[in-house]
């Protein structure tokens, strides 16, 4: 199985575009990787991330230059007794698998402590 990703301004043009043309240039990506064999998958799957309404957006929150500075602080403290969980609020891998892991483990930790 062979996975890739599209990103930014090809991502932009390609997701109008008919899903036989991304196909063909991703087969074609493969191919000059892997050889001529790649074209011959037996199968295709694709997800457009920025139509995926619960994420509208691939592949990690990006904060634009200054938030992380000025906001940062803010991301994890509870507020009352609702608290954060998400690789966002991760110290550690944000944005990422084990962020998200560690997150959920943190926020644990904080609720168990109140009990
Ligand atoms: C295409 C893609 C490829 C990736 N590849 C990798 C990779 O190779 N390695 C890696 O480490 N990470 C990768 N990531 C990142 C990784 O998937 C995320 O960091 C991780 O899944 C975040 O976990 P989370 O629990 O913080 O949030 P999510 O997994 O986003 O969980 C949030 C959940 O909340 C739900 N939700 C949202 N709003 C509401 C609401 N109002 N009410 C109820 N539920 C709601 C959503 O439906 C979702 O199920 C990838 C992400 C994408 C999109």
């Amino acid at each position: 199985m062979l996975v890739s990703f599209i990103e930014g301004d090809d991502a932009r043009r390609l997701s109008s575009r008919p899903l036989a043309e991304r196909r063909a240039g991703v087969f074609g990506s493969f191919a000059r990787y892997f050889g001529p064999k790649a074209k011959n998958a037996i199968d295709y799957v694709e997800l457009d991330w920025m139509r995926e309404p619960w994420s509208r957006g691939c592949y990690v929150g990006i904060m634009p230059p200054g938030v992380m500075l000025n906001y940062g602080a803010q991301l994890r403290p509870p507020i009352g007794r609702v608290h954060w969980a998400g690789t966002e609020t991760a110290t550690q891998a944000a944005g990422y698998m084990d962020g998200a892991v560690r997150s959920g483990e943190h926020a644990a930790h904080e609720v168990l402590a109140r009990l």
